[in-house]
């Protein structure tokens, strides 16, 4: 087990000829908590989902977990994962996106057990009891019987953190978790993280709360046009930004 959970070294992405990550180079350590910010097409939910094994990338290097991303090779060959080896290297990495992604069908309970039932093998009533502790956890202990569209999006969204938490994963990466939700609502879904985050988890929070990256995150990065700018203690950096870039941004989203 290494420390760094996420190690970037000059990473590449392209879309057909269109490269949206010049060369990232960042490293996450085991159990940090890293505010991404920057303006929308940046590349920070390509970055993030690069992470995650949804895509491949073009160049440089991306270890999660001390093991590869899918990447191409000196002449183009795609070396790619296999299935069953992208499903095992996600499995511990749960991600929450801007529109919560729960299934319609399943009530709240059964969203956040599904995985550990069909993809740890746990029996029902074991993964029901970790489900319910989940719940409680995200303030939705009265709601296990309630399907999606019975629940705020705030609540929908507390959901969808359990549901990644019913995975036990070691690094929860966030892709603007409060953008979709009425304002009122946010407060929630960002208290459910600050807690989560001093509890101890890896975290990679893709936000425009800049009053969340401040309090509780450990780190900043600021990403413009597909390159790392800017990486430094939040209380540092989005008070007193170094960059034009970063401060241009900061004043448009304060
Ligand atoms: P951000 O999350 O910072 O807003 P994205 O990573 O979503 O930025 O997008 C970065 C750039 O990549 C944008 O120009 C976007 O249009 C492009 N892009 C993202 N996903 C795809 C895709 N699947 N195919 C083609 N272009 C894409
Ligand atoms: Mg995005």
């Amino acid at each position: 087990m290494t420390d760094l959970i996420v190690e970037a070294r000059n990473v590449k992405k392209s879309f057909g000829s269109h490269e949206v990550l010049h060369g990232i180079s960042l490293n996450v350590h085991r159990g940090e908590v890293v505010a991404l910010l920057g303006p929308s097409g940046s590349g920070k939910s390509t970055f993030l989902r690069c992470i995650n094994h949804l895509e491949t990338i073009d160049g440089g290097v991306l270890a999660v977990d001390g093991l590869p991303v899918g990447y191409k090779m000196a002449g183009g060959k795609l070396h790619e994962l296999s299935p069953k080896e992208t499903a095992g290297r996600r499995r511990n990495i749960g991600m929450v996106f801007q529109r919560f992604n729960l299934f319609a069908h399943m009530t709240a309970i059964e969203n956040i057990s599904e995985a550990p039932i069909k993809v740890l093998k746990q029996s029902k009533g074991q993964a029901r009891q970790k489900a319910e502790q989940l719940l409680d956890r995200v303030g939705l202990k009265a709601k296990a019987d309630m399907y999606p569209s019975q629940l705020s999006g705030g609540q929908q969204q507390r959901v969808a953190i359990a549901r990644a938490l019913a995975m036990d994963p070691d690094l929860m990466l966030f892709d603007e978790p409060t953008s979709a939700l009425d304002p009122e609502l946010v407060g929630d879904v960002l208290a459910v993280m600050k807690e989560l985050a001093s509890d101890g988890m890896t975290m990679i929070v893709v936000t425009h709360e800049i009053g969340f990256a401040r309090e509780v995150c450990d780190r900043s990065i600021f990403m413009d046009d597909g390159v790392v700018v800017e990486d430094g203690l939040p209380r540092e950096m989005l008070v007193n930004p170094k960059h034009e870039r970063t401060r241009d941004f900061l004043t448009k989203v304060l």
